[in-house]
């Protein structure tokens, strides 16, 4: 028969209770005991929920204290040094010093799993002495099997997959890791084995990933080192997020089952099956519901599909699961009372899926009229929104059409536009300026509480802003920068601002998805056509504008860090929402302008967010992200001045797309990676104005002024001093108003010795 699983379920809870109690067990307000028992009633709640909705494969050790990388480490004694750790079980003292700091040491790097939002962990190897310290996988199976007699599945990370995100050790060195690694997967194994696990699911996303040679070799020896050692285990060796590469190679490796992704992946693997078949003795991982998406999934669609693989592998051999794991959706649309009837209809978040998979399970083992007319119905909602005035806004189909058909062009090129702006800006050599948002006080968090709450009016809560203003606008000019900000304190948050003021656009009450530790994001939904539907930020820019002389840059999120950041509709191309959502920020650009505002910056930092794991698709998606980015920006006169901000990522291999975007002034974060984007300015020459972060914002430490000018002196040995400005790495809407005036009078000292230096 048949078998459904997914594989891993959302930790956080559909109330966000985990997040909750995490928060209240580091705040000193939950007992450490209280904790593990309110953390044990979470996990066996999600199983019990599994279990109740039919899935027959329930997966184990999917849940975590935090991260499940951290788990491994941990698991394997691979603590830093810095963490006074001396043997035998890890307490969570040390385990949430690693993942959050503590007084004395350092938290480890975090970084982003994959392509997801979802923020890893990553395992630091050097000077560790790796011993199993507990068999967490093991516990999780005992567990689920006490208390519910599900026959669980432990999920793992592969260790390939771990030894390629740990960090810490010389490539020389891998296959001395590797060993060392391998001896405690095979004890861990081992003890699954005996304790009578039947299914063990191995992850191994990177996979998905081009290996070398070696990576092959290594991938062979570690699956025929578990089928020596643990001969009577089923492994599923799991890939998600794309489709693998060495397909072939994979397929041979003596495990029982082979996970695949059939949706992010869904030509390369069916490509890959139907080129070279799959192996008659093993089972078949078919990944078709999106683990990452929150649409319904066409059911007909799935079926035909789960129907064709089954004339490479008999039905037996197939378990109809999920991409990945559902930790990247939220939990149930149950709850959201506030969606339309014709969006909500056509949602599925994690438990909705599981009844997808399971549905989709039973209509390939059990087929029945009743089966194929629930399949039928499915489809309903995905036509009924489909056909909604929402999705079918023609003028923006119209013009976004016509817009995209060539590379939109500023009226003159940046030497003459650098020319004509210096002409009326008149700004002296190295300018100085912020990123956009000024710290967003206790007072000012209050007030937006009270006005949601309609205790302030619209009114009131206008003054209040202008208030705010005032209060920056005057800092500013006392401090010295030249190019001002009006601080954007009506921002919660740069992509909810603008998603509330555009169409097309949706909020849940609930969607919560975890984004690193305790921390989880709601992002909005981009579900119909996006359209510009009234000025956005004119009044409050103007107002700033209004009460000074310099210039006020009016500040936008740029598209695709609005698409980035959202969860988006999958009927059009990426590339198509993009283009809506830059026309629309055009609308904005131009209102900005007519208002008087002559500089402009439109945010990206979320750029390589979006870059494909594939390398053979990334050109293409950064010329369309390129091309986004300068229809929003390109019809503003030659002296419109505009702007764009980076950050959070290594940009050294983008600079070329960086320049194409053609912004007049860029400002990038580099403090955490100063030396390597300075030397990559070496290598390639950058020609339009450009402002490298001269401090890090995200630590209250306020840094002295000879600090700030070897910055800027090391930028300028690469970088042209014409075209230089100075600026912090990122906004300061997280700092306190003390420091961040302290650190920008600092760095406007800085800029005043630089100039008279050069
Ligand atoms: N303009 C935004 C701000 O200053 C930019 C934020 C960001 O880059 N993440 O807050
Ligand atoms: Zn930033």
């Amino acid at each position: 028969m048949t078998k459904s699983s997914v594989l891993g379920y959302p930790r956080i809870g559909a109330d966000r209770e985990w997040k909750k109690a995490l928060e209240a067990f580091w705040a000193g307000k939950l007992e450490e005991t209280e904790f593990h028992a309110r953390l044990q009633e979470i996990r066996i709640d999600h199983l019990r929920k599994q279990q109740a909705k039919g899935i027959d494969i329930i997966p184990v050790n999917d849940f975590s204290y935090y991260d499940h990388i951290l788990d491994t480490a941990v698991m394997f004694g691979i603590i830093p040094k810095r963490f006074a750790y001396d043997g035998g079980s890890v307490p969570l003292s040390v385990y949430y010093g690693i993942a959050r700091g503590t007084k004395d040491a350092a938290a480890s790097e975090m970084t982003k799993w994959f392509n997801t939002n979802y923020h890893y962990i990553v395992p630091e190897l050097d000077g560790a002495s790796p011993t199993l310290t507990e068999n967490k996988p093991l516990l999780a199976y005992r567990e689920a099997k006490e208390n519910l007699g599900i026959e669980g599945k432990p999920v793992i990370v592969g260790p390939l997959t771990f030894l390629k995100l740990s960090k810490g050790y010389d490539k020389s060195e891998t296959d001395a890791w590797l060993d060392r690694l391998l001896l405690l997967y095979t004890q861990l194994l081992q003890e699954l084995a005996s304790e009578g696990v039947q299914w063990v699911q191995v992850d191994e996303p990177i996979l998905v990933t081009k290996l070398s040679d070696e990576d092959v070799q290594r991938l062979n020896k570690i699956y025929e080192t578990f089928a020596v050692a643990v001969p009577g285990l089923n492994i599923m060796l799991q890939t998600y997020f794309e489709s693998v590469e060495n397909y072939n190679d994979i397929v041979a490796l003596p495990v029982q089952g082979v996970g695949l992704d059939f949706v992010h992946g869904l030509s390369g693997n069916t490509q890959s099956i139907r080129t070279s078949g799959f192996p008659a003795d093993k089972v078949l991982g078919a990944g078709i519901i999106d683990g990452r998406g929150i649409w319904k999934a066409s059911l007909q669609t799935k079926l035909n599909l789960l129907n064709e693989l089954t004339e490479f592998v008999t039905p037996k051999r197939i378990i109809v699961q999920s991409s990945c794991s559902l930790l990247h959706v939220p939990v149930t649309t149950d709850r959201e009372a506030k969606l339309t009837s014709e969006l909500k209809n056509a949602l599925a978040f994690a438990d909705e899926k599981l009844d997808e998979i399971v549905l989709l399970t039973t209509a390939l083992s059990s087929p029945s009229a009743e089966i194929t007319a629930k399949i039928d119905e499915a489809e309903l909602p995905l036509l009924a929104l489909q056909q909604s005035e929402d999705r079918n806004r023609t003028a923006v189909q119209k013009a976004v059409a016509s817009i995209s058909v060539q590379q939109p062009e500023r009226s003159r090129p940046f030497a003459e536009r650098h020319e004509a702006q210096q002409a009326k800006w008149q700004l002296p050599l190295f300018p100085t300026t912020t990123i956009g948002s000024f710290p967003q006080s206790a007072e000012v968090r209050k007030a937006r509480q009270l006005w949601r709450k309609g205790e302030l009016n619209n009114e009131q809560y206008a003054a209040f802003i202008r208030e705010q203003i005032d209060i920056w606008i005057k800092l500013q000019e006392e401090i010295g920068i030249d190019v001002l900000v009006h601080g954007e304190f009506e921002r919660t948050d740069m992509v909810e601002f603008f998603g509330e003021k555009l169409a097309g656009f949706a909020f849940t009450q609930f969607g919560w998805v975890q984004s690193y530790g305790s921390r989880c994001v709601k992002p909005p939904i981009i579900f119909g056509d996006v359209a510009f539907t009234g000025e956005m930020t004119v009044e409050e820019t103007k107002y700033a504008q209004s009460q000074t002389e310099r210039p006020v840059k009016g500040m936008l999120t740029g598209p695709i860090t609005i698409m980035n950041w959202s969860f988006v509709r999958e009927d059009i191309a990426r590339e198509q929402i993009a283009y809506q959502l830059a026309y629309a920020l055009r609308q904005e650009v131009e209102a900005l302008e007519q208002a008087g505002i002559g500089m402009i910056q439109v945010d990206e930092p979320a750029v390589r967010e979006g870059l494909p794991l594939k390398e053979n698709e990334q050109a293409d998606y950064l010329a369309w992200a390129v091309k986004a980015f300068r229809i929003s920006t390109c019809t503003v006169h030659e002296t419109t001045q505009i702007h764009t901000h980076m950050c959070y990522c290594e940009f050294h291999d983008m600079i070329d797309s960086i320049e194409a975007m053609d912004a007049d002034v860029i400002s990038i974060e580099t403090s955490r990676s100063h030396g390597e984007l300075i030397h990559s300015f070496e290598e390639n020459t950058y020609e339009l104005g450009i402002g490298l972060g001269v401090y890090d914002i995200h630590s209250p430490r306020v840094p002295s002024v000879d600090e700030m000018s070897s910055m800027i002196e090391r930028a300028l040995r690469v970088l042209d001093p014409k075209l230089f400005w100075i600026n912090p790495d990122c906004g300061l809407k997280t700092r306190g108003q003390e420091e961040t005036v302290a650190s920008l009078r600092n760095m406007v000292d800085a800029t005043r010795i630089a100039r008279n230096n050069h």
